[in-house]
């Protein structure tokens, strides 16, 4: 049976709803992108690997995992950090803004829990996916480490997954990301990178020239993301166009790549084609950003993916 590890941080996410009350729920890239793909394709074992605290919170949030049945055995308990936060806050003019306290989260410590017995385990998988969010937060100290288990899980066969997902004020440096991500591209067997993320950090400006700038590497399969213009695939000399049905009732687009990018790693873990997963990845994605916050409610999400046949 199929199985793929998401590596990164799970958020505590506090929304404003008035004055006096916050709405409480989890997020975070990689989190998402395991919740949707265990929704579509339950078949598949989808692991979360991040650390947590012993906090309340952090022990709602593994309550929250193994609810939406993604698999905990590598959900490390630090023993002194607690989960990280962040708030939402709408002003008047619908405009949001984030406020994050992350810096010293348990999650920045994943690393250290990466043993041995825990790369041979994370060994056995069809996939492994990360993504420039990690990256960011995991300690300078620890990427050395970080790197070479990345090594190892390629040398034993492990298709590694990497979407940029750049977030400018996560790195003190442009030209850190730059090289870290450079690392990661040149490792990676699966680039899945939005237009955009590629834009502030190389200039570039459409579908196509990522997908060109993404042929540098030694990658198998490229899926540029641009919004709901297109997505543009290259999987050996196959390179293909997909159109997306644009949603005209957007709310929030707040995790709409993540979505794409779970529904599509479940649909090729699948055997689906590439045209076939896309075409999921963006379903899923159309449906999350006509609901508010990163998860949208199981109910609505289900009937729209059965509407796609899954
Ligand atoms: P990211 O969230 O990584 O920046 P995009 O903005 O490219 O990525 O969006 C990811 C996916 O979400 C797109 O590939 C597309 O399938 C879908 N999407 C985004 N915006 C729309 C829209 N307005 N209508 C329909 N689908 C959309």
């Amino acid at each position: 049976m199929a199985k793929i590890y998401f590596l990164g941080e799970c958020l505590v996410e506090l929304r404003e709803l008035d004055d006096a009350t916050m709405a409480q729920s989890f997020a975070g890239d990689v989190y998402n992108s395991a919740v949707y793909l265990k929704r579509c394709f339950p078949k598949i074992t989808v692991s979360m690997v991040t650390a947590i605290g012993s906090d309340r919170l952090s022990e709602k949030m593994l309550t929250r995992f193994k609810s939406e049945n993604l698999d905990t055995q590598l959900v490390f308990r630090h023993p002194s950090k607690v989960a990280g936060m962040y708030l939402i806050e709408t002003d008047d003019a619908g405009e949001r803004r984030f406020t994050y306290w992350r810096n010293d989260s348990a999650a920045r410590k994943v690393v250290e829990f990466l043993s041995d017995g825990v790369v041979d385990q994370l060994a056995t998988a069809d996939m492994f996916f990360f993504s420039g969010i990690p990256l960011a937060i995991i300690e300078k100290h620890s990427r050395n480490a970080f790197w070479q288990k990345l090594e190892s899980l390629k040398q034993a066969g492990v298709k590694l997954v990497f979407d940029p997902n750049y977030r400018s004020q996560l790195w003190a440096h442009k030209e850190d990301a730059i090289e870290q991500f450079d690392r990661a591209f040149h490792l990676s067997d699966i680039a899945l990178p939005g237009v955009e993320d590629l834009t502030v950090l190389y200039g570039i400006e459409s579908a196509q020239e990522a997908v060109g700038f993404c042929q540098q590497y030694d990658l198998e399969e490229i899926v540029v993301k641009d919004g709901p213009k297109s997505v543009v695939t290259l999987a050996g000399t196959e390179r293909l166009s997909h159109q997306i049905s644009p949603v005209t009732n957007v709310i929030d687009t707040t995790s709409a790549g993540d979505a794409f990018n779970g529904v599509y790693l479940g649909a090729r873990l699948s055997g689906r084609t590439i045209a076939e997963a896309v075409q999921l990845g963006a379903k899923a994605a159309g449906t999350v950003i006509q609901h508010p916050g990163a998860i949208a409610p199981l109910a609505a999400f289900k009937q729209a993916m059965s509407e796609a046949g899954i």
